[in-house]
């Protein structure tokens, strides 16, 4: 029996889970989940002894399992192989004697953890779409790095095509180089006047739209999503968190068994959402900690119990985190409630018509004996920065400074070994980077670039310094509300 996935707001439609990955987003708008997540727990002792790529399969073929283990295996080797520039993938690193852990997510093509999902999700979308004959068109929002790390992952793929959309001036300068200098003959990248829940949200409305998808259909195209509501996105991203488990046991830091945490550096909430999945599965955490930007949406809900998106959207210095509405804190609110469709539905209902909901105290209790939270301003994150360089010689990018920071501030469990996540290279934000270890910061951000490498030692991303001579393939600028014609068009000249 493979596991059955439906979506958070209905139980009416049912599929596996290839069928989810194809889909990306459940027919009435909800996400998709599966009632068997932790019927099933990971063994641990085999995890630590095991490479990224065996635990990889391992996990995946848990969470994903209506894919034969040929399958995954063929999915694991070509994502992890030979994309990755650390021989551990995610490899855990301690900048000071005593400090806490971090977990470089960053080692991938584009220098994101974005990277660890999306090399892996076109490979399961393959598998998927080779079953069922039909050529697909990815739509991804990004607020910067999951544009890139998706183009880079799908470019090139057969039958397949990829549509970003980003915010206009809302991504680094170098992020927003990565996407409009891609390669690739089946792919499009267009920048839209708003901010990302803006873009966001409108990708959402075109999933809904079954006038368009009917269109597209009988010219045999399918649409799909490469942001992390996706379950081929999810699953990925669990397993580094056992995968960390491991090196930590491995290194001696650890005894198997003994507690971990996480700080993890929050957007949409996907990556802490796979951290709870991973304790749901087994591995031994004690709590997971949400670290948010001035965009806190976040702090204020796992305080209060209110989430609330009326409020101003603020650009920071870490703008992958720059977002008030955290879908995939639905999926959370559906394991929390005790699989309440009903009341997930209705949740989301008030949060689309007011922009707010409460939860139960019940709910919040629940939701607090697992997560802590805070955030942290621009200006802690480059203080952060400029301490752990200053201490350690440690150089980090200003998201997984927000966790520093965060984690600093939240009391330990004591007995737990706390890791931060860390999501970002710091040659992506070169000029903050730099602003904050007291270098010059005169030039354009390729000038900060060769300064930070001169300081820390440590050699840019090829990919990344390679951007200044690239050419710019695309100059797009739209309105939100000109989307669904953009994508129709893309699916007809791509596919
Ligand atoms: C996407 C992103 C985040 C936030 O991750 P979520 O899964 O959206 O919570 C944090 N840091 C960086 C660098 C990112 O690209």
């Amino acid at each position: 029996m493979t596991s059955i996935y439906h979506s958070t707001r209905s139980t009416d439609v049912t599929c596996g889970a290839k069928q989810a990955v194809l889909e990306g987003l459940a027919p009435d708008g909800g996400l998709f989940v599966t009632d068997a997540l932790g019927a099933t727990q990971i063994d641990l002792q085999r995890v630590c002894n095991q490479s990224f790529q065996d635990n990889s399969a391992y996990i995946l073929s848990v969470l994903l399992d209506d894919y034969t283990p040929e399958e995954i295996a063929q999915c694991v080797h070509a994502a992890y192989d030979s994309t990755f520039s650390s021989p551990q993938v995610t490899p855990v690193v301690q900048p000071g004697p005593d400090s806490d852990y971090i977990l470089e997510l960053y080692h991938g093509p584009t220098s994101a953890f974005k990277d660890v999902a999306l090399q892996m999700l076109p490979q399961l979308m393959s598998k998927s779409a080779a079953s069922c004959d039909k050529r697909i068109m990815i739509l991804a929002a990004t607020s910067g790095d999951t544009g890139k790390a998706a183009l880079a992952g799908f470019a090139d793929t057969p039958n397949l095509a990829i549509t970003v959309f980003y915010p206009y001036r809302g991504t680094s300068e170098v992020q927003r180089l990565q996407m409009v200098t891609q390669q690739g003959d089946n792919v499009a990248v267009c920048a839209i006047r708003g901010n990302f829940d803006d873009t966001q949200s409108a990708v959402k409305r075109i999933f809904s739209d079954q006038e368009l998808q009917s269109r597209l259909a009988e010219r045999g195209v399918v649409l799909s999503s490469a942001n992390s509501i996706n379950v081929g996105r999810l699953a990925p991203q669990v397993v580094y968190y056992f995968d960390a488990y491991s090196q930590l046991v491995r290194q001696g830091r650890i005894q198997l068994g003994d507690p971990v945490e996480f700080c993890v550096p929050t957007g949409n909430f996907g990556d802490v959402l796979a951290g709870y999945f991973a304790k749901r599965m087994g591995l031994p955490v004690a709590r997971l900690i949400v670290a948010s930007n001035a965009n806190n949406v976040l702090t204020d809900f796992l305080t209060t119990g209110t989430y609330d998106r009326n409020r101003p959207f603020h650009k920071t210095t870490s703008p992958s985190m720059d977002i008030l509405i955290s879908s995939n804190l639905e999926r959370l609110l559906y394991y929390v409630s005790g699989a309440d469709t009903d009341y997930v539905k209705s949740l989301m209902t008030q949060l689309s018509q007011t922009g707010s909901y409460t939860v139960s105290p019940q709910m919040l209790q629940a939701i607090q004996d697992t997560f802590g939270c805070g955030w942290a301003t621009d200006a802690q994150a480059r203080a952060a920065i400029g301490e752990v360089y200053a201490q350690t010689g440690y150089v980090m990018d200003p998201h997984t400074a927000v966790a520093w920071h965060v984690s600093a501030s939240v009391p330990k469990t004591p007995g737990a070994t706390r890791v931060v996540l860390s999501t970002a290279s710091p040659y992506k934000f070169c000029g903050e980077v730099c602003a904050a270890v007291g270098l010059d910061v005169s030039g354009d951000e390729f000038d900060c670039m060769a300064r930070l490498e001169q300081a820390w030692n440590v050699a840019a991303p090829q990919a990344l310094s390679s951007l200044k001579d690239a050419p710019v393939r695309f100059t797009d600028v739209h309105d939100a509300c000109d989307m669904p014609a953009y994508v129709e068009a893309k699916c007809g000249e791509l596919l």
